[in-house]
């Protein structure tokens, strides 16, 4: 790419008016100078996506402009944190302006809902990859991690886990997928959830990778087990399409928040959207038993790994 092409795709596509008092200096420097409020810690988090693997081919500019900050938003929701600056590592096979134009309004989209401002970036000419460094701040105290859930603690999930995954795979196969394909293209992260949980919950993480390895992260960090029930999954009205039990444990893509909650801990209060829904509890020893599940079909619902 030519570095005047470059200067004025940044330019045109990624230089947007900033509000934001806490940015000294944003896109056009060699690096972006932020200011982090008094008493409150940085979180970072980064995710690529990479054509082919992380979306299916056929997604739209603006779906997988939307998809790679929601799913690092996605990432500071589960720390309970909001979500404040990004710098975006852009490779392109070639300077299309439609799709720039499309790329561009999906990823401000949801960076204006959610107050992100992009603050820098890089711009390079290959295979078609997309990365998102977030930096979000909080509180020290309150931070959700994955290595506070204890024996007794409720396990927790939101929203529908599986309908990604569900998802996609029709997609592959060219069946028609109705109104769930938002949930694939367009993720919601669950900000709002997240900062609730401050407080609350022991231990929250991001469904990524799929549900019962996602919940492995927070048990083996936290060095417990888990009792859970097949029946006690989440379930849309008869009426639409359900994922089926493989999806649903084992699906990746949802980035709903997986998380445990004391016993002393009440949320009622929460009326929002996603729903949350207690699908079994903690215990002392380790791994996962699930009611409803011979260990032997358990055992083949690993969810995703790149290697
Ligand atoms: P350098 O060569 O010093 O790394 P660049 O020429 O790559 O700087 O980038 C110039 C400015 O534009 C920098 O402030 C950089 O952060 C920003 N930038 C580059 N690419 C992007 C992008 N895709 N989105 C947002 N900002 C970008
Ligand atoms: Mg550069």
């Amino acid at each position: 790419m030519s570095k005047l092409g470059e200067f004025e795709l940044i330019q045109r596509y990624f230089m947007r008016v900033i509000q934001d008092s806490n940015i000294l200096l944003g896109i056009g420097d060699d690096a972006a100078a932020l200011k982090v409020p008094r008493g409150e810690v940085l979180l970072t988090c980064t995710d690529t996506l990479v054509a082919g693997r992380h979306f299916p081919e056929i997604t739209t500019a603006y779906d997988i402009g939307w998809k790679s900050l929601a799913v690092n938003l996605s990432d500071i929701a589960a720390m309970g944190g909001m979500a404040r600056w990004a710098t975006l590592a852009l490779t392109l096979p070639v300077a299309d302006p439609t799709w720039l134009e499309g790329f561009a309004k999906g990823f401000f989209a949801l960076a204006q809902q959610y107050g992100v401002s992009l603050v820098g970036g890089d711009t390079t000419c290959g295979p078609l990859s997309i990365t998102v460094n977030l930096l979000g701040t909080t509180q020290a105290s309150g931070i959700l991690r994955r290595d506070g859930a204890r024996s007794g603690d409720a396990v927790y999930v939101s929203g529908y886990p599986g309908e990604a995954a569900w998802v996609l795979e029709r997609i592959l196969r060219d069946e028609p997928v109705g109104e769930l394909r938002c949930r694939l293209d367009r993720p919601e992260p669950r900000m709002s959830l997240g900062r609730y949980l401050r407080g609350r919950a022991s231990a929250a993480i991001d469904i990524s990778d799929g549900l019962v390895q996602d919940l492995d992260h927070i048990l083996r960090a936290s060095g417990v087990g888990a009792t859970l029930d097949v029946a006690r999954l989440p379930q849309r009205g008869a009426d639409i399409a359900q994922p089926s039990l493989q999806h649903k444990l084992a699906g990746g893509d949802d980035y709903e928040l997986l998380f445990t909650l004391p016993s002393g801990q009440q949320i009622h209060d929460w009326e929002q959207e996603p729903v949350l829904t207690c699908i079994g509890h903690i215990d002392a020893e380790p791994g996962q038993r699930w009611l409803g599940l011979p260990h032997s079909e358990f055992i083949g619902l690993r969810g995703y790994q790149h290697f």
